[in-house]
């Protein structure tokens, strides 16, 4: 409850502040009532951003609900065609947008695309009551309360999930059975220990636990289903994971909103492979002499530059030390950010390290969780994985993963100024419309593009180890987006993504079979990085050409961030617009 409270408060705050156009006054009264209904349509969605008033409900995904969901999203697109596009503020014409291309995109996927028919892992309750339990927004017994009226909706849940799947594919047939079994364990003793810990009355506890039970008797008939009646069916009728050409363009045009098409990008993808390849091939020869003596350089140039990077991967911290070298790092990037003046950074939001928290365990490598858009006040954390269950020799293969160099350039991603500096950006234009809908796109593009863009005002000292290393990096952003596109509209198979990952972009086997089983399971999402980055370049470029000596980076920086989230499409718009000379602001 808490939460919805400061949630109007803000939304009151923002309506007050200083817009005295009537119109404009609607918009956000409007935004307000759009996202309350948008979490009653999609309480899973709401629970997982913290918005909790809706975690007793679960739709069961019949045909009824999917019309009424389409209905939803029509007749939201129709209020927001009453808006004077013009008479709004840059920042609403962005919310705006992104309301609209939310709303295109929920019709596109429930009647074009269509995954709840052949992706039966779309059907799974763990995540939803994993928060419930785990989450600490309300006392144990109004969750628990929640979770029990939730649990009575989950046989009728599983069983229209039982009548939409048609024709699956074996790979999220597989996925669907693993986590439906995850799911279980949501449901297991942990959960039974707190009923009976709880202060619920003696027939609530036994209403509970009956409901639990029944729970698992829903998800164990789903996984029964699942095993014995549609997985004897794959070896003939399964429907291929690649999607195809056609439905990967608009999935592409729904989810990254981008102002190329899937192909353009995959071009330019093919195109920044082979220069990154030559500028590799450049800095290895220019350094070989150093590293390897009189030993001649192979002609086989990919041959060369591996060899290259493994020999500076050699230089890595003690495995003692990954935390400490972090924690060194960080101010270091935060201090040449300000000498060089390329980003305002806010000294009242200092980046908090702190090793992973149990509950993320096994995810080794750094990472950044931030509070989300209902808990404004939430400390963000750098979490920093610990090495202390690796054996020696997986403590040495990844410290050579995360050697000296891409360790640095993992920190500028995940944190100053990556992520962590966009994250704190994004906060203070506090539209909640940005942060729920935010733009996967934008957010890695800018992490990636703030790589290249440290690099060049010289960090690292310009030296070829350095820039070798970032091409590395940067190289896997690009094969991902080749990955992605060429699985799902040319039919690459597994040996050649093996021989594109390991062969040509340098990476272990293992993070490349990973690779390829996200590529399987996902589509599109893949691009995102290098897409966002391409489209930041491509930005800065044109408003360099554009305003030619007044240019400035840091005024590029902070002004397209003061967008938040949004996709780079839209923030190009404006700034192109902003950037006209009469409107131009002295700085
Ligand atoms: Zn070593
Ligand atoms: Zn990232």
């Amino acid at each position: 409850m808490r939460n919805v409270s400061l949630f109007i408060v803000i939304v009151l705050f923002i309506s007050c502040g200083g817009n005295k156009e009537p119109k404009t006054m609607d918009f956000e009264a409007f935004k307000e009532r759009f996202i309350l209904d948008f979490w009653k349509q999609n309480p899973g969605w709401a629970s997982y951003v913290g918005f909790h008033d809706y975690d007793s409900l679960l739709y069961a995904p019949t045909q009824e609900r999917r019309d009424a969901e389409v209905s939803f999203c029509k007749s939201y697109l129709d209020s927001l065609n009453q808006f004077d596009f013009d008479k709004l503020t840059r920042a609403q014409q962005t919310d705006l947008l992104m309301i609209k291309n939310q709303l295109e995109s929920s019709i596109w996927y429930t009647e074009t695309y269509r995954s709840f028919e052949w992706n039966p892992s779309n059907y799974n309750v763990g995540g939803a009551f994993g928060i419930m339990i785990n989450g600490k927004y309300a006392p144990l017994e109004e969750r628990l309360t929640a979770m029990s009226s939730k649990m009575e909706k989950m046989d009728a849940y599983y069983e229209a999930a039982k009548q939409n799947i048609k024709q699956p594919t074996k790979e999220h047939t597989e996925l669907a059975i693993m986590q439906n079994k995850g799911a279980l364990d949501v449901f297991g003793p942990s959960l039974i220990d707190s009923v009976h810990a709880s202060k619920l009355g003696q027939t609530e506890k036994e209403n509970l636990l009956t409901n639990i039970e029944l729970a698992k008797m829903a998800i164990q008939d789903y996984i029964d289903f699942l095993e014995n009646e549609i997985t004897p069916t794959l070896e003939e009728q399964s429907r291929d994971f690649r999607i195809g050409k056609e439905m990967f363009e608009q999935k592409f045009k729904n989810d990254i909103v981008s102002s190329y098409s899937a192909d353009e990008i995959y071009q330019k993808a093919v195109e920044t492979k082979k220069k990154i390849h030559g500028k590799m091939f450049e800095l290895t020869e220019k350094m070989w002499g150093t590293y390897f003596n009189k030993q001649l350089i192979p002609s086989d140039t990919l041959v060369a530059i591996k060899m290259m990077i493994d020999v500076l991967s050699l230089e890595h911290c003690h495995r003692d030390s990954f935390m400490a070298t972090i924690e060194q790092q960080i101010p270091e990037l935060t201090a040449f950010v300000k000498e060089k003046d390329l980003l305002y950074l806010d000294p009242e939001k200092p980046l908090v390290i702190r090793k992973e928290p149990a509950y993320m365990a096994g995810v080794a490598g750094a990472s950044i969780s931030a509070p989300g858009p209902y808990d404004k006040f939430g400390d963000t954390y750098y979490n920093v994985g610990t090495l202390e269950n690796y054996t020696e020799s997986e403590a040495e293969s990844y410290l050579r993963e995360y050697n000296k160099y891409i360790l640095q350039i993992l920190n500028i991603h995940e944190a100053i100024p990556g992520h962590y500096a966009q994250l704190v950006y994004s906060n203070e234009s506090p539209s909640l419309v940005k942060s729920v809908f935010g733009n996967g796109a934008m957010i890695e593009g800018w992490a990636v593009y703030t790589e290249r863009m440290m690099l060049e005002e010289g960090y690292g000292n310009n030296s070829p180890e350095m820039w070798l290393m970032y091409y590395k990096w940067n190289l896997r952003t690009t094969c991902n987006t080749i990955l992605d596109y060429s699985v799902h509209c040319n039919g690459m198979t597994e040996d050649q993504a093996m021989d594109l990952l390991v062969d040509q972009a340098f990476q272990q086997e293992a993070e490349a079979k990973g690779k390829w089983r996200r590529a399987t399971l996902t589509q599109v999402q893949l691009c995102s990085y290098f897409t966002g980055f391409y489209e930041i370049m491509q930005l800065r470029n044109e408003l360099k050409e554009k305003k030619g000596e007044a240019f400035d980076l840091k005024s590029f920086h902070e002004e397209f961030l003061s967008f938040g989230s949004a996709p780079v499409k839209y923030v190009r718009e404006m700034m192109l617009e902003g950037s006209e000379p009469q409107l131009a602001k002295s700085e």
